[in-house]
């Protein structure tokens, strides 16, 4: 075995290994980006072409080490009487292209975990909300299609929670826009807290969070009450200012025969039926009707009926419509693109 066998054979092993992570780092994130949307393409192949242009200038490094080794390799070969100094000249070279080699694997590793970040941070914001830091809308709806599959497959139930802050608009227009960020990031704090259990919980769009649980329906209105409990009994100060914050939650299952859109139409029946009794509680709805799963005092039981002024009433209702329309688009959209 010529005398610099293992130095190459080493410098080959490594320089393959790196290869190859290079190779499944592409592949597993290319892997969770393909498919599905949540990263904006373009940029995603960038890093994808960084990721290639640098393992391939790799491979080149690894075989420009082979060949200086092989041509080393048959210098000795081709004159074995050759004399110590001879010799020893030779070993320099094969040390200063191994110190060469070296540096190259240092700095193609630190390019590899710096590109690694890059590709995580970059999928990481494009699945998170950037005032709350929970997860957005659209990871949510991937989360529920995920769900939603295994509920075809394997019959596994789950629930969608929807959470509405009251009166928020009244809440920016009293304390100021800054104050109403405040709030949401607060509110997105306890329900992170809160509802941590749950499968999943999101920033579902302005002052509206989201959470899936794959246990009972009941527990998961429960769970939402209570996050309404706490709401109820903190405030959230902002400058000198102090906040009182309440919030509505709809709650609902997913049936025999629905579809997504089924879903989210109940829940959202259900949060409608908490603003329309009043407010600051949360209704669960059981396939057929609304239940209030909050116990209200008795005084305010009966509520609001009157309370609400007919204009009140009349703007909750097309805004139940409106929202109702959405989701029918929403969903004719998801049932295209599939
Ligand atoms: P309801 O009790 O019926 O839910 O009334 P509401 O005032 O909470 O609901 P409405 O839909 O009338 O107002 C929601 C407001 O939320 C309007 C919008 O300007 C505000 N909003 C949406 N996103 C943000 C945000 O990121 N920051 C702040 N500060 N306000 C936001
Ligand atoms: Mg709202
Ligand atoms: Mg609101």
């Amino acid at each position: 075995m010529p005398p610099n066998t293992p130095i190459f054979i080493l410098g080959l092993a490594v320089g393959t290994c790196l290869l190859l992570i290079g190779l499944l780092v592409g592949f597993w994130f290319g892997r969770r980006a393909g498919g599905g949307d949540l990263v904006d393409r373009r940029q995603f192949l960038d890093f994808l072409r960084e990721l290639s242009q640098w393992t391939s200038e790799f491979s080149g490094d690894v075989s420009k080490y082979q060949s200086q080794l092989t041509s080393i390799s048959q210098e000795v070969e081709g004159n074995p009487s050759a004399p110590k100094e001879e010799i020893s000249g030779l070993l320099a070279k094969i040390m200063q292209a191994n110190q060469q080699l070296q540096a190259r694997l240092d700095s193609a590793e630190s390019k590899l975990e710096t590109q690694t970040d890059q590709i995580s941070n970059y999928l990481e914001e494009a699945r998170t909300d950037g005032l709350t830091g929970l997860m957005n809308r659209r990871a949510f709806d991937k989360a529920t299609d995920e769900l939603f599959e295994q509920w075809q497959h394997k019959e596994q139930s789950f629930a969608l929670g929807l959470v509405d802050i009251d009166h928020f608009k009244h809440i920016n227009d009293t304390y100021g826009h800054p104050a109403g960020d405040a709030v949401l990031k607060e509110v997105a704090r306890q329900l992170q807290q809160e509802l941590g259990n749950a499968y999943c919980v999101a920033r579902y769009g302005g002052e509206e969070f989201a959470m899936l649980s794959v246990a009972p329906v009941a527990s998961a209105a429960e769970a939402l009450d209570e996050l309404r409990q706490t709401l109820e009994g903190i405030q959230v100060t902002h400058e000198d200012q102090v906040i009182q914050v309440t919030m509505s939650g709809g709650a609902a299952e997913i049936g025999p025969d629905d579809k997504i859109g089924n879903l989210v139409r109940h829940a959202d029946e259900a949060l409608y039926a908490a603003k329309l009794g009043g407010r600051n509680r949360v209704y669960l709805h059981d396939g057929t009707i609304c239940r209030l799963v909050t116990q209200v005092a008795a005084d305010t039981a009966e509520v609001p009926e009157s309370a609400e002024t007919e204009n009140d009433r009349d703007q909750l209702q097309s805004r139940v419509q409106e929202r109702l329309r959405r989701i029918v688009e929403e969903e004719s959209r998801r049932v295209v693109e599939r």
